[in-house]
């Protein structure tokens, strides 16, 4: 081990269990255990309202990608702030039109034009009623084990269930179909090998959508890596094949990359690394710089047909596209693609990967490590002859690293890491070991007086 590790800090701090009452009192909010209360950040560090320092392999929630209080990024908030803050919503801001220009220049041909929204699945939404216009046909076609957000009708989209669904009753839009099986080469969904199997899981989905749709399809939502649903990277091949697929069911393609876009995984939009476009890009987290500012983008004919047709298009509300949020978003878009940081992901990312493959040569519980660029899964299995899923362990390992100052994602078995892209070597050396440590305490049952790591509607 080559970093120092923290020591493991067992007790909570007076002012984290003090906010923690107030918290319980007055606020409905998910929680992963162990809770923290954050007060500062700065780069791809945080600290708690008790001064506990973390290394952030979550940026925020995928969304600082410049780090926390990146100062080019309080700059551009201040100089904004100074300015203007907001526009009633049937007009818009300098800002505002700037950002869509650098955005859309920034975008191959053919994603041209682009609606912003507030979040992430109300760009999915969006994408729906797009689709639906452009179209004129009903059905949404999406993967399974893919998540497009938490509104009810993308929570229909989204397949992956559990506590988010239990006690909801049927999703509000029933001509939807998760009907394409996930490119989830590891646990293959009809036991074969890439690339002697040709793909076929995307022969079975086309008998699927026959079978679960009218056959009058608008669009296939897939993410482009699936994020929530084990980081699954598709195989070559794949994501060219589903675009064939959506074309001949009529339908277009929509390619969400709320959680992989820009510069993340290696290329600005991380479409560009599998040889497929989408007809709509959905964007979110990222995009924002932190703040809350989506879009989904789509190309000049279908966004006129879209508008002839009615189904709402354009789309506004009121927080759409504020001149706060485009001022910190344009600035960190300027900035990914001026110091090139997509390649700096790429190349971080490698030396990551290796880092972390290596701790699968001592530890038969990892079971795979996959992604692109500084984003990253690492699958927890009982070993890897099994390969049974460890959710269990991985929460332990999740907890444990937190323990010891690392913030890290996961859900069902797989860990998920995405630091932010002003992360360094050293950093990521610093959280494989931590991680390390998280798995050897694990194995040996920490933490012992825990039984649940989380409260609310996660996965
Ligand atoms: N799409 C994907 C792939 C996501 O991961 C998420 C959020 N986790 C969403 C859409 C929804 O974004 P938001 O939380 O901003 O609504």
């Amino acid at each position: 081990m080559d970093t120092p590790i923290p020591p493991t800090r067992a007790a909570r701090g007076a002012r984290s269990t003090a906010l923690h009452a107030i918290e319980d009192r007055h606020l409905l909010a998910w929680h992963h255990q162990p809770r923290i209360v954050f007060s500062r950040g700065q780069g791809v560090r945080l600290w708690d309202v008790d001064g506990r320092e973390y290394l952030d392999f979550a940026s925020g929630h995928i969304n600082q990608l410049l780090g926390h209080n990146h100062p080019e990024l309080v700059q551009a908030l201040a100089e904004q702030a100074a300015k203007l803050w907001s526009h009633y919503k049937y007009y818009t801001t300098d800002t505002t039109i700037e950002f869509a220009q650098r955005l859309a220049e920034s975008l191959p041909e053919g994603l041209d034009v682009l609606n912003f929204t507030t979040t992430g699945s109300e760009a999915n939404e969006l994408a729906m009623r797009i689709a639906r216009g452009a179209t004129g046909r009903f059905d949404m076609v999406s993967i399974i084990q893919g998540l497009h957000g938490g509104t009810f009708a993308v929570e229909s989209l989204t397949s992956i269930g559990g506590p988010r669904k239990r006690g909801l009753g049927p999703m509000l839009m029933p001509a939807r179909a998760n009907a394409v099986l996930a490119p989830y080469c590891y646990r293959c969904p009809i036991n074969l090998e890439y690339p002697s199997c040709k793909l076929a899981c995307l022969d079975v989905s086309d008998e699927m959508i026959e079978r679960t749709t009218t056959g009058e399809v608008a669009a296939i939502f897939a993410e482009t890596i699936l994020g929530s649903g084990g980081m699954i990277v598709p195989p070559p091949g794949w994501l060219p094949k589903l675009k064939k697929l959506a074309e001949k069911w009529g339908a277009l393609l929509v390619l969400d990359e709320v959680q992989v876009s820009p510069a993340k995984t290696g290329t600005l939009w991380c479409f560009e690394q599998f040889e497929v476009q989408p007809d709509i890009l959905t964007l979110g987290k990222g995009t924002g710089g932190g703040m809350s500012i989506a879009a989904a983008v789509t190309s000049h004919p279908i966004a006129d047909e879209a508008k002839k047709a009615g189904c709402g298009i354009p789309w506004g509300s009121t927080f759409v596209g504020e001149a706060l949020d485009a001022a910190v978003a344009k600035r960190q878009l300027e900035i990914l693609i001026r110091d090139g940081f997509a390649q700096r992901a790429a190349r971080l990312g490698a030396h990551f990967m290796a880092k972390l493959n290596a701790l699968k040569e001592r530890y038969e519980v990892v079971g795979d490590v996959r992604g692109r660029g500084l984003y990253v899964g690492v699958e927890i299995v009982t070993d890897r002859t099994t390969k049974a899923r460890n959710g269990a362990l991985m929460q332990r390992i999740r907890y444990n690293a937190i323990e010891n100052g690392l913030l890290l994602g996961g859900s069902g078995n797989a860990l998920k890491i995405y630091p932010a892209l002003v992360v360094n070597e050293a950093e990521l050396d610093e959280g494989v070991a931590i991680i390390e440590k998280a798995i050897r305490l694990a194995l040996d049952g920490h933490p012992k007086d825990v039984d649940r790591f989380s409260e609310g509607s996660h996965p």
